[in-house]
């Protein structure tokens, strides 16, 4: 039975000096549409926020959208947000976190700024607590999140990662291969998937 009803999609504000960034959002917005998973994410229309968004919608997505107060003029116009066929307005960015983790049943990176690494780890360290086991995925588009990964390989071999079996993010290339990542994580399916690697694989 397939588990997965939703995934969390944390990505940048800002739509990076490559164009391969912004279609790799697309790409996944599509591709968790076409699973007829609903797409919870940060409700931002700028950037690769907005490629992911406007992606699983017009491919007929179910898309949530969780912004802070603050940041509605910012990040989303009221407009916009009216496209979303879910929109939640938090008041604060902690209520936003929350919201977004209970909504979601994995949770994907893909290349993004400062707000996008804060909530991927927190993520994680939620993970390592113990908290939960819901997939974590970090889309490698062009090799992005490489440093990060030599981080985690890093801080694991100097001893600092006390719990690496209850961390596992998954390591995907290619932005299309991701929801089928998640469906094996999640046991939902036995179909291997290609360009996928557990980080601790390689640690
Ligand atoms: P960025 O990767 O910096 O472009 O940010 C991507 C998203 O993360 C944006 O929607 C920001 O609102 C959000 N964000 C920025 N800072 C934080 C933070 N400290 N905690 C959680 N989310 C944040």
């Amino acid at each position: 039975m397939n588990k997965i009803r939703s995934i969390c999609v944390y990505c940048g504000s800002s739509p990076g000096r490559d164009e391969v960034y912004i279609k790799a959002g697309h790409l996944l917005g599509h591709s968790i549409a076409k699973a007829g998973v609903r797409l919870v994410y940060g409700g931002g229309t700028k950037g690769i926020m907005g490629a992911v968004a406007d992606g699983a919608r017009r491919a007929g997505g179910k898309v949530t959208g969780i912004i802070p107060r603050f940041l509605m003029n910012r990040e989303a116009t009221e407009s916009a947000l009216t496209k979303l066929d879910e929109v939640i307005v938090t008041d604060n960015m902690h209520e936003r976190k929350h919201l977004m983790f209970e909504k979601s049943d994995a949770f994907v990176a893909l290349p993004g700024g400062i707000g996008t690494v804060e909530e991927i780890v927190e993520i994680m360290t939620w993970a390592q607590l113990g908290h939960h086991r819901k997939p974590i995925v970090f889309a490698n588009v062009k090799g992005f999140w490489d440093p990060m990964l030599t981080l985690l390989d890093h801080m694991k071999t100097e001893g600092f990662v006390h719990t690496s079996h209850l961390v596992q993010p998954l390591v995907v290339d290619q932005p299309e291969a991701v929801v089928s990542a998640i469906m094996v994580a999640a046991g939902a399916d036995s179909t291997p998937t290609e360009g996928v690697q557990s980080v601790i694989d390689k640690m």
